[in-house]
C-alpha cells in the first residue's frame, strides 16, 4: 500500500477500509510514515470525518497498538473517569484519590495537554519528582496496593495514542470525532475496567462547542465502551468557562488539594463529587450514584480522599512536602493584577482564549519540543455573573515573560462585561 493514496482516499471524503487503516497507523507507529504524513491523514481526517465503521477500526487499531491489561485477579471491580478535555478541568486529581479511597480500584491512563486544553500528566507531573511514565508492572502494582495510579500511554499502553495525541496537540487536529474516540477509548479499554464515567464537555472551551455535537460525541464513545462491555455512564457539562477558579499546571494541582482538604466549595466540587459518586456507584460501592456521592462527601470531610492523594503522591515518586505545605512550591516571576476597566457582570469568558493565552504564558506546548512551565497560569477571583465595579481585580496572570501590558490586553478580550446579571449556567446539561 502507498500512504499517499490513502491520504488522498480520506481528502476525497471515502471511506477507508479496516486495512488501510491498519497500514497507516502501524506504518506511523514502525516509524515508516513520517509526522509529515501523518500530519495530512489527521487533517484529512478532521475535515471528512469518519463513518462509524471506521471510527471503531481505528479505535480497535489503536487499542491493539499496545497490551489490553487484565486486571481480573486485583479484587473488587476497576472504574476509570475520563474528559473529553477543557480549561481548569482538573477532576481527575480530585476523583482518583476519592473513589480509591472508597475502595474503588482506579487504573487511568491520561494524557498531555491537547490544543488549548490542558492534561492530567502534566499537572501531575508539576509535582516535584512525580512520574507518570510508569512500567504496567509498577501500574498494577500501585493500583493493587494503593487503590489509584495514573501514567501517560506507554511504549506498552496506548503507544498509538501516545504518538498521534502529541501530533494532533500541535497541528490543529484536535477537534473530530473519531479521532477523540480512538484516543480515548484506546485508552480507557487498556485498562482492562469494569466500569467508565464519561465527563463530556460542551461550550466555547471544549472541543465540542454545541450541545448536539457534544451529545453526537458522547453517544458515539459511550457506544464504543459498552460494546467492549465496559458499564459506560457519560455527562455532558458545562465548559463555557474555566472549570474552578485556577488554570495552569501547578495552579491546578493547588486548587485540587485545596477541595481534597475541604477548603474550596465551588462549582468544581461539585462536579468532582458526581464523578467521583459515579466511579462509586460503578464500582459496585454504592446503591445508587447520589449514595456515591454522598460517600464522595464523607470522604472529603473525613480527611480520606487528602491522604490517599498524599499516598498516590507517594508511590508515583513524588515529594509530598510540597503538597503538605503549598507555599513552598517556586513563585511565578510575574503576577500580573487584572482589573476591570467598567463596572457590570462578567457575562462570557472565552475558555478557548483562556487556554491559548495559557500556552503563550508557557503553561503549554505549541510544539512538541517544548517545555512546559508549571508555574505559569490564572487565578480567577471572577466568574461568570459576578458583578464587578471599574477596578476590581478579575484574575492573576501568573507568568515568568515579561510581556504584561499584551497578556493583559489579551485576557480582557477573553471577558465579556454586560450591564444586567446574565443567566446562570448549568452545570450538567445532560446524562446519557
Ligand atoms: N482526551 C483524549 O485522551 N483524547 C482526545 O482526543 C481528547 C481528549
Amino acid at each position: 500500500m502507498n500512504p499517499v493514496e490513502i491520504i488522498v482516499k480520506k481528502r476525497n471524503g471515502q471511506k477507508l477500509s479496516e486495512d488501510e487503516i491498519k497500514f497507516f497507523i502501524n506504518g506511523f507507529l514502525e516509524g515508516k510514515i513520517p509526522d509529515y504524513q501523518m500530519s495530512a491523514f489527521l487533517m484529512a481526517v478532521y475535515f471528512n470525518g469518519m463513518n462509524s465503521e471506521e471510527t471503531v477500526a481505528l479505535t480497535r487499531i489503536m487499542l491493539y497498538s499496545g497490551e489490553v491489561l487484565d486486571l481480573s485477579h486485583l479484587e473488587g471491580l476497576k472504574v476509570d473517569k475520563h474528559s473529553t478535555g477543557g480549561v481548569g478541568d482538573k477532576t481527575s486529581l480530585v476523583i482518583a484519590p476519592i473513589a480509591a479511597a472508597a475502595g474503588v480500584k482506579v487504573p487511568m491512563i491520561s494524557g498531555r495537554g491537547l490544543g488549548h486544553t490542558g492534561g492530567t500528566l502534566d499537572k501531575l507531573e508539576a509535582i516535584p519528582g512525580f512520574r507518570t511514565d510508569l512500567s504496567k508492572d509498577y501500574f498494577i502494582k500501585i493500583v493493587d496496593k494503593v487503590g489509584a495510579c495514573l501514567i501517560g500511554q506507554t511504549k506498552e499502553i496506548a503507544p498509538a495514542d501516545k504518538k498521534i495525541y502529541a501530533l494532533r496537540d500541535v497541528t490543529g487536529t484536535v477537534e473530530s470525532i473519531p479521532l477523540i474516540c480512538a484516543s480515548i477509548m484506546s485508552k480507557k479499554l487498556a485498562e482492562g475496567i469494569n466500569g467508565l464515567v464519561l465527563d463530556v464537555k460542551t461550550g466555547n472551551g471544549a472541543f465540542m462547542k454545541t450541545l448536539s455535537d457534544s451529545e453526537n460525541l458522547a453517544i458515539n464513545l459511550k457506544n464504543i465502551s459498552e460494546s467492549f462491555g465496559v458499564k459506560t455512564i457519560a455527562y455532558i457539562t458545562d465548559m463555557n468557562q474555566p472549570l474552578g477558579n485556577y488554570v495552569g499546571n501547578w495552579l491546578e494541582v493547588y486548587e485540587s488539594v485545596k477541595i481534597l482538604k475541604n477548603e474550596v466549595h465551588n462549582e468544581l466540587t461539585e462536579l468532582c463529587h458526581l464523578l467521583a459518586g459515579t466511579m462509586i456507584y460503578l464500582g459496585g460501592k454504592s446503591k445508587d450514584v447520589e449514595e456515591g456521592i454522598k460517600i464522595s462527601k464523607d470522604l472529603i470531610s473525613n480527611g480520606k480522599a487528602y491522604k490517599k492523594f498524599l499516598e498516590i503522591v507517594e508511590n508515583q515518586s513524588g515529594d509530598i512536602s510540597f503538597i503538605e505545605n503549598l507555599e513552598k512550591y517556586p513563585e511565578p516571576k510575574y503576577r500580573i493584577e487584572v482589573k476591570s476597566n467598567r463596572s457590570g457582570f462578567i457575562s462570557k469568558i472565552d475558555s478557548f482564549a483562556i487556554g491559548m493565552l495559557g500556552i503563550e504564558l508557557g503553561a503549554g506546548r505549541m510544539k512538541y519540543t517544548d517545555v512546559i512551565d508549571p508555574k505559569a497560569g490564572f487565578v480567577f477571583f471572577k466568574k461568570v455573573g459576578d458583578e464587578l465595579k471599574q477596578g476590581d481585580l478579575i484574575a492573576e496572570i501568573h507568568t515568568d515573560k515579561d510581556n504584561s501590558d499584551y497578556f493583559i490586553t489579551k485576557f480582557l478580550k477573553s471577558i465579556e462585561i454586560s450591564d444586567s446579571k446574565p443567566e446562570q449556567l448549568p452545570l450538567v446539561y445532560k446524562t446519557i
